[in-house]
């Protein structure tokens, strides 16, 4: 509020410029306050590399905000594990309390907060719960007690047996097991342990402390394995006790399970779960633009919505296309430019939280092992400049697509479309947090929904087709609508307009009514 109220002061001192007329277009936008943002997710190490020691790096996050906020257009981050680890993607971690030195410093990452800040952009960062690393201090001191068969403090962080449980067990000592589901260098963390979770807080708090907006929990499936009750009850603990002491903090599960569950988990207050049956090459999305079943899509949209609501009012849906475990989304959508362009106008303007996967804003590929699912950021194809080395076991390359510094440059690249359909996005706060309604059109190949917030409606309507289509708005109660906006794979087709009543819609188009 104080910051509309500002901008509405600086546009009356202002009133023979230009700002006066800006009041009625995008350029007056005023970031709302709340938990609503386009999130950019960073694999840090593969992202820029600010030394030359072929690491990406904090600083380097730090040095590309600007390229996030002003031409992708996302206004919020998830940075991938930043603490110290052994290994290359940091998802087992030795200390919870401090920055892996290959990423650099504290005072890095409170620059690197303070930069975003400055910009209105939030900061999450990923929290693994689930394990730890078995080089963490917790268990090698836990295990050095097992071998004289004594407790100590550390000992039931973990879950250590005397007998052979079955597979996810590893031995340890000539006597004891432990669960390590994942992998051996990864132990369970024993997350019923009372002094375990009075020290999971102590890190909330403290990355809080240094600025946090709020945590994407990792591998939420796994606190404890196929226990769905105590998995939503640690997920309440954990929330409750975070926004206790910091109300405002945002959290993003990683539940990569089926709908039905992520519904029940929406229960323990977490505000928002990736939305995985969505995703990927086999999801709701592309399975449905594929097949042109616009209809269909609108109406799975709809229903989820309504039902992920209905187990949390405050729910916030986290749509996605891949992320740093999948095949990259340019490869499933068979590296067409049209196919990308229409899935990013799809995703991103479903309501809730979208996550752009670093690299999926210029169609970058990558599938089969991880490594190469988390290639360098491709700044350009000329100048290697920021450019990281390639992840360890990677042996896929990039080839045949421009890099950012080109694809800014070309008014027709894939950059440059999720940059309109962000700035659009963000003068329409109904999309992202208004009531879903699907509507059931004429045309099949139609995705058209409308969204209110605040008692105002918009419409948003994807034509998944190939050929202009006509969709009466009389129909559905929408004749005083207006064009509001529109985006095309082909830069030449005709805008979107409305003749008698009766909108008409360009191929491979989204349009915008208000
Ligand atoms: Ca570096």
């Amino acid at each position: 509020m104080k910051a509309y109220l500002l901008a509405v002061i600086i546009c009356m001192t202002l009133v023979f410029t230009s700002c006066a007329d800006s009041m009625n277009n995008a350029d007056n936008y005023v970031q709302i306050s709340d938990n609503y943002r386009n999130y950019y997710e960073i694999f840090v190490r593969s992202f820029c590399d600010s030394d030359g020691d072929g690491i990406g790096d904090l600083n380097g996050v730090s040095d590309k905000l600007d390229y996030i906020k002003e031409d992708v257009g996302a206004d919020g981050i998830w940075l991938m594990p930043i603490m110290p680890s052994p290994s290359y993607h940091k998802y087992d971690v030795m200390d919870y309390y401090e920055i892996d030195p290959q990423y650099g410093t504290m005072d890095d990452f409170e620059k690197l907060i303070e930069q975003a800040h400055n910009r209105d952009m939030k900061v999450i960062i990923d929290l693994v719960l689930n394990h730890s690393s078995h080089l963490n201090p917790w268990f090698r001191e836990a295990v050095a007690g097992l071998w004289d068969d004594e407790e100590n403090e550390y000992t039931h962080y973990y879950n250590f047996t005397d007998q052979y449980v079955g597979s996810g067990y590893t031995k340890v000592t000539d006597k004891y097991y432990y669960e390590a589901r994942f992998s051996p260098d990864m132990p369970d963390l024993n997350l019923d342990n009372q002094k375990l979770r009075s020290e999971i807080l102590d890190i909330a708090k403290y990355w809080i402390d240094h600025g946090v907006d709020g945590f994407r929990l990792d591998a939420v499936t796994s606190y404890y394995t196929g226990n769905e009750t105590k998995n939503t009850e640690f997920m309440k603990w954990l929330n409750d006790s975070v926004k206790e002491y910091k109300a405002d903090a945002y959290f993003v599960g990683e539940a990569w399970t089926t709908q039905a569950i992520i519904a029940e988990f929406y229960t323990s207050g977490i505000d928002s779960f990736f939305n995985f049956p969505f995703s990927q090459a086999e999801g709701t999305i592309v399975r449905n633009l594929n097949t042109q079943k616009g209809g269909k899509l609108a109406e799975a949209m709809g229903s989820w919505n309504d039902t992920i609501k209905s187990f949390n009012g405050e729910a916030i849906d986290a749509p996605f296309l891949s992320n740093h475990d999948n095949a990259r989304s340019a490869g499933f959508l068979m590296r067409n430019l049209c196919k990308k362009k229409m899935a990013a106008s799809i995703y991103l303007l479903m309501p809730g939280n979208p996550f752009i996967y670093y690299g999926e804003e210029i169609g970058m590929t990558g599938s089969g092992n991880d490594p190469n699912k988390r290639l360098p950021m491709l700044w350009s194809t000329r100048n290697t400049a920021g450019i990281t080395d390639i992840p360890p076991e990677a042996n896929q390359s990039i080839t045949e697509l421009d890099g950012v510094d080109a694809q800014m440059k070309d008014k027709n690249s894939l950059l440059n479309h999720y940059k309109k359909v962000l700035a659009l996005k963000k003068r329409f706060p109904q999309i992202a947090r208004g009531q879903m309604k699907a509507l059931d059109t004429h045309n099949s190949e139609l995705c058209a929904y409308t969204m209110t917030y605040n008692n105002s409606t918009v419409v948003v309507i994807h034509n998944l087709s190939g050929n202009e289509l006509s969709e009466d708005l009389e129909k559905h109660g929408l004749s005083d609508m207006k064009v509001k906006g529109s985006l095309f794979c082909d830069t030449h087709n005709r805008t979107p307009r409305i003749v008698k009543g009766k909108a008409i819609l360009a191929p491979n188009s989204t349009t915008i009514l208000e």
